[in-house]
């Protein structure tokens, strides 16, 4: 009974979205096969996208799961924005990228964003993500938005800027692996002396020089003349290692909290300068999927988040320090399950002990 009502559900969402699919000419599906030319593409930018308000069609092999008009929109701390770009196909029954099927370079790997469609619904967010974010869309987006506002660029600047922005990507990749080989090894990027001209002039600008020996991109970096943006100072050198370790703390940190327990292990130790750090080291079991998103196996897994400098080190000094820790990296408290810490003396005092205190907190959450 309950299949025949979903059956009947799923009839109706698909005359409503083929009457839907008659109202959008835009449709990717009505193009396939087709030689896209220049006054085309002009039409389809400067006519209504494809953007049906459904409901849209459940897909019984997929749980029953499907598209919903929210994806239309994402949230930013300015509040509620419209995706322009993202489009839904009633005939296809997928969505796709506008500006990355109409101006995407042809030479890039099959890309179904910009072809026949996503239509797995299973992580879309996830998914819509990591397409809005890619150096490919980008810069189709930008493209699509002049054409939009009559400014069409001609193909030699366009090919011109298409170049720019590839080369800088590939000198980014090239200090980005860099930057990452120095801080695994923990090497000092500076030397006393930053200049070329210098023969010490610090790990990170010898490495930079080793490679223009053997590589064309980096060697064209380093010919530019005086002056020119070569993004190879401090600066940027320490821009870089913060995005880096942002994106890895972040990493870390939806690890360890989309498992369901995890244990800390805290201690103080002091640096070169005699000022007392706290570590703060995670301890938790990682699970495996494969692509349809079931659990294969488990991983144990622990990680360094970090130091923090710490002045009050009595027992509630470091309870508060931990919560305010956990706080920051928005980690659960109440999946704590364990707790390790040295120093016999701040434990000993059952009134100060930070796991005693961090019980309390986890009984009144
Ligand atoms: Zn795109």
């Amino acid at each position: 009974m309950k299949t025949r009502k979903i059956q009947t559900l799923i009839r109706i969402e698909q005359i409503n979205l083929e009457k839907s699919s008659e109202l959008f000419s835009t449709d990717i599906a009505n193009f396939h096969g087709k030689i896209l030319t220049k006054d085309i593409k002009k039409i389809i930018v400067l006519s209504e996208s494809c953007r049906p308000k459904g409901p849209f069609i459940r897909d019984p092999l997929q749980e029953n799961r499907r598209f919903s008009k929210e994806y239309f929109k994402t949230t930013t701390k300015y509040g509620s924005i419209e995706r322009m770009w993202l489009c839904y196909s009633p005939k296809l029954d997928a969505v796709y990228c506008e500006p990355c099927w109409l101006f995407s370079e042809e030479r890039k790997a099959k890309d179904n964003w910009r072809e026949h469609g996503v239509r797995d619904w299973r992580g879309l967010s996830k998914k819509i993500k990591i397409h809005e974010n890619s150096q490919q869309h980008i810069f189709a987006y930008c493209i699509y938005e002049k054409w939009r506002h009559n400014e069409t660029v001609d193909k030699n600047i366009e090919e011109q800027i298409r170049y720019q922005s590839n080369f800088w990507v590939q000198v980014l990749e090239r200090i980005v692996n860099i930057t990452l080989a120095l801080c695994k090894n923990s090497l000092a990027f500076r030397g006393h002396r930053e200049s070329f001209d210098n023969e010490y002039n610090g790990n990170f600008l010898t490495q930079v020089q080793l490679l223009a020996k053997y590589d064309n991109v980096i060697k064209q970096v380093l010919s530019m003349p005086n002056g020119s943006i070569k993004y190879l100072s401090h600066q940027i050198q320490n821009e870089v290692i913060h995005c880096l370790a942002t994106h890895l703390k972040a990493t870390l940190t939806a690890d360890i909290n989309s498992s369901p327990f995890y244990s800390i292990i805290m201690d103080t130790t002091q640096d070169i300068t005699k000022r007392d750090q706290l570590s703060q080291v995670f301890r938790y079991v990682k699970i495996i999927k494969n692509e349809k998103d079931e659990a294969t196996s488990i991983e144990i897994k622990e990680v360094f988040l970090g130091f923090t400098e710490i002045y009050n080190h009595t027992a509630a000094g470091l309870h508060e320090e931990i919560l305010n820790l956990l706080e920051k990296h928005h980690i659960k408290l109440s999946n704590c399950r364990g707790q390790g810490y040295d120093g016999a003396n701040v434990m000993s005092g059952i009134r100060d002990n930070p796991m005693l205190c961090i019980c309390i907190a986890q009984l009144i959450i």
